[in-house]
């Protein structure tokens, strides 16, 4: 079994061969299981597998060996013990609180995040009677005001943030929420495992959107759920089992082929990313960008600490305000107008009217969704060509408000 090696070896060879496990038709490429059910030999054989008495598949909703290589391979590539993967990264966010937090229980999370995990920390938690406190995320101050010891089960919190990139120090917040008590769960959505690894500064449970940077062509939606094996067994897999936010096999697939280049794509994303931060940086249209590489950016030291890179998403926000961004996005020629992220085509959004449109105008303003915001998820083209686009889109909305 490939398992038994992969602990030993280096990053790019666990992405490529994490959690392989061939056939005995010796395929080269992973096996894709597009099954939902499996067979026993005997009336006892099934019998022992529902038991638990017996090693082998029951059936996808609870493990599938296509979804089990992703797992295995996601877990090797983060580092953490274990890995469940979910239908989406809004299933793998709302399995890793809902598995854990009872009514009763209080949930502390970071205001700055994506709109859906808004919605699920403020509106469906405490409809049953978990109750939410969200901070600002960058002051420590304000992490330890909110626990509660003994009745905050859990802290959740994106770094960085969607779409205002505030970093959040994830040891002191693991240190204060480990000391009364409570878990701490990480959307590690932006950064990638490829940047930044949760586990290895305190996080308990980390979480990511497979339909971003892992997947990274744009194809399928997909998630999953790290921790370590204990609280995957006994906390996390009833809950998984028995509510089925499963991942498809098939979606497993094309997210596992995805991890065999995820750090290289990564890595060439941040590189166009830093160098387009740094441009609109230097244009007048430009009132200010936000990207954790920039040396304006206000949280480099901690940048530095916990990421190895400053992302392959970028900020900015535009002088002309709303209608500048407007004009702005429509004016782009290759750069497309897309609420994705993660993609190897380079995408564009509002956020104030997009993906943060639901949440309410003051709460937005608060976390600094301003109406001249956009976000831009760097792609795999050539920098040139994405410089040369923002460059004329921005000249054509300079002379359209001009005019
Ligand atoms: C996109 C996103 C999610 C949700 O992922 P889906 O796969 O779209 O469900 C969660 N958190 C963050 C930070 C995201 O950007």
């Amino acid at each position: 079994m490939a398992d038994a090696h992969s602990s030993g070896w280096r990053p790019r060879t666990r992405a490529v061969r994490g959690g392989l496990c061939r056939s005995e038709h010796g395929e080269t490429a992973e096996a894709l299981y597009l099954t939902s059910g499996f067979v026993y030999e005997s009336a006892e054989e099934a019998r022992a597998r529902f038991a638990g008495e017996s090693e082998g598949f029951v059936y996808s909703r609870y493990g599938n060996p296509t979804v089990a290589t992703f797992e295995q391979r996601l877990a090797a590539i983060d580092g953490m013990e274990a890995c469940f993967a979910t239908a989406s990264g809004m299933s793998a966010v709302f399995a890793a609180l809902a598995c854990q937090l009872s009514a009763g229980d209080h949930l502390v999370a970071a205001r700055a995040m994506f709109g859906s995990c808004h919605h699920i920390v403020t509106q469906i938690l405490p409809r049953w009677g978990i109750e939410t406190t969200l901070v600002d995320g960058t002051d420590l101050d304000a992490w330890a005001a909110a626990i509660r010891p003994g009745a905050t089960k859990a802290v959740f919190f994106e770094t960085p943030s969607n779409p205002t990139l505030e970093l959040i120090d994830i040891a002191a917040v693991a240190e204060i929420a480990h000391q009364a008590g409570a878990r701490v769960v990480v959307d590690n959505v932006f950064s990638t495992p490829v940047l930044q690894r949760p586990g290895e500064f305190g996080a308990d449970v980390v979480v990511y959107s497979g339909t971003k940077h892992i997947d990274g062509q744009g194809r399928c939606l997909g998630g999953a759920v790290l921790s370590s094996a204990r609280f995957r067994n006994e906390v996390l897999q009833p809950f998984m089992r028995h509510t089925g936010p499963a991942l498809s096999p098939f979606n497993a697939w094309v997210l596992l082929k995805g991890l065999e280049t995820l750090d290289l794509r990564v890595e060439a994303q941040c590189r166009s990313a830093a160098r387009l931060a740094a441009f609109l940086e230097t244009r007048r249209e430009v009132a200010r960008a936000i990207y954790p590489g920039l040396a304006s950016y206000p949280q480099r030291a901690l940048a530095e600490t916990q990421m190895t890179a400053g992302g392959t998403i970028l900020a900015f926000e535009l002088a002309g305000g709303g209608e500048a961004a407007f004009a702005t996005l429509n004016g782009l020629r290759c750069i497309d107008i897309s609420n994705n992220l993660g993609d190897a085509k380079s995408l564009i959004t509002h956020p104030a009217t997009t993906t943060h449109r639901a949440i309410a105008p003051e709460e937005r303003a608060r976390i600094g969704v301003s109406d001249g915001l956009v976000r831009l998820s760097v792609g795999l083209e050539d920098v040139e060509d994405l410089e040369a686009d923002l460059a004329q889109a921005l000249e054509g909305m300079a002379q359209d408000c001009a005019a």
